[in-house]
């Protein structure tokens, strides 16, 4: 299991354990009993940090409103739209960075056969 140095302070201190404790000091009991707590620690989430330091929203044009095939707009044909301004958003991981890409790309190409 690893850790953020960060946790690893806090888990140390509540443990009573100085950083320099090597693993094989700790009886197996013990190293259960403390893998446990980290496993079930209880979180809290207390906020967000705002929509100025977001990182994907929700929200933007309808894709019901789009042809997927030129990701033009069925509403006002010549309009292309692609990536975050579409109300497609995933969690972080590559998937809206890939959304952007994999609709920009299409849009570009019908763009380009105009
Ligand atoms: C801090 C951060 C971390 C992220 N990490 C991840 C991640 O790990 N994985 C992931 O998948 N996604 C991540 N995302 C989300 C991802 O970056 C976006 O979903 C993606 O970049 C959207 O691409 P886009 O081209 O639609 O919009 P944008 O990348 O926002 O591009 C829009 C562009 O339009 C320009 N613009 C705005 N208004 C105007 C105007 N009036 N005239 C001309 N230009 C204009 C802007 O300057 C900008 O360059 C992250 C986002 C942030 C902010």
């Amino acid at each position: 299991m690893y850790l953020p140095a960060k946790v690893t302070d806090f888990f140390m201190k509540q443990w009573g354990l100085s950083d320099d404790t090597p693993c094989t000091s700790i009886d197996h009991k013990t190293f259960r009993s403390h893998l446990k707590t980290l496993s079930a620690y209880p979180v809290k989430s207390i906020g967000t940090k705002g929509f100025k330091d977001a990182q994907a929203c929700f929200g933007g044009v309808k894709l019901s409103e789009i042809n997927p095939d030129t990701m033009e707009s069925k509403k006002i044909p010549g309009v292309y739209f692609a990536g975050e301004i579409l109300d497609v958003v995933g969690p972080c991981g590559g998937y809206n960075l890939h959304w952007a890409f994999a609709t920009g790309f299409i849009a570009g190409q019908a763009i380009a056969q105009i």
